[in-house]
């Protein structure tokens, strides 16, 4: 049902995004690459998504710590695809420090890159799905966009944010075929979670499956990763017709973590 929408994925070079892209090229969706790099790998990314699953995929180069550049990137997608159906806004970043101690020009990026993108591509997209009379935007949140962790204040702050984004904006559209969602997942295995293993083995002398189980995922019931298959699995459920009546609303998977 997907076939020849067109989907912007932010932050899709890696891990979660990478996922979502290669879902949706599955459903029959043009892909749009983002990162905020512009490398012959960042490309060779779009040209091996089109390739698997036989669809159009470009890479764009846009940086979603500026405004400008977000909604550039929602211009460039419309340019090459003649519009734009669907928009996941998942880039994001994360630092770890004491309130009193947090760097203000890592508070001011992560707001930036987790939060404030999401408004500016959504802007930029909307009069496009509008003209269209259906979208789709789901936004990455997090877990952490429902409870909190120490030295995260940043990150919680605009995974926060972003719900309230989500449910502005669905209610804002909700009779004209576009729909506004939020993941919340928990933990999930990306690269980046995958090389910290080694380090939190070190640090509580443990081998990799007790640190798995008993540090990392301490807050997950299931004890399990979600993986990023899964995610990208749950945005292609958001954008079909199955989905059309769920709007404004966050879709935890995380292994029971915020039941608790
Ligand atoms: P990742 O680091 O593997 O991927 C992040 C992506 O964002 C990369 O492609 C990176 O190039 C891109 N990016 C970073 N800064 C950017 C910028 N300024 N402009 C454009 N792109 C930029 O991380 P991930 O784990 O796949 O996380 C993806 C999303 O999922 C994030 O929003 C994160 O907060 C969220 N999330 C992750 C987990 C987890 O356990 N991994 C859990 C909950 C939520």
């Amino acid at each position: 049902a997907l076939a020849k929408k067109t989907a912007i994925i932010t932050g899709s070079t890696s891990g979660i995004g990478l996922a979502i892209a290669h879902a949706l090229a599955a459903e029959g969706c043009n892909i749009v690459v983002n990162s905020f790099s512009d490398t012959e790998a960042d490309h060779a990314i779009a040209a091996e998504i089109a390739a698997k699953h036989a669809v159009e995929a470009i890479y764009v180069q846009a940086d979603m710590s500026k405004g400008d550049d977000c909604r550039a990137l929602v211009k460039k997608a419309a340019e090459r695809f003649g519009g734009v159906d669907i928009l996941v806004n998942n880039a994001g970043i994360q630092h770890v420090a004491p309130v009193d101690e947090f760097p203000a020009e890592q508070w001011d990026r992560i707001i930036a890159i987790n939060l404030s993108s999401a408004f500016h591509t959504t802007a930029a997209a909307l009069p496009l799905m509008k003209a269209r009379k259906w979208g789709r935007i789901v936004n990455i949140a997090s877990a952490h966009g429902l409870r909190a962790s120490p030295f995260k204040s940043a990150y919680v702050s605009a995974k926060h944010g972003i719900l309230g984004l989500t449910k502005t904006v669905a209610l804002e559209v909700a009779e004209q075929g576009i729909t506004c969602n939020a993941i919340c997942p928990g933990y999930v295995l990306t690269p980046l979670v995958e090389a910290q293993i080694p380090d939190q083995m070190k640090a509580h002398n443990m081998d990799r499956e007790t640190v798995i189980r008993e540090v990392m995922l301490d807050r997950q019931p299931t004890r399990q990763f979600a993986t990023v298959e899964q995610i990208g699995g749950t945005v292609a459920f958001l954008c079909s017709d199955n989905a059309a009546q769920i709007t404004g609303t966050p879709i935890s998977v995380d292994g029971g973590w915020t039941a608790q």
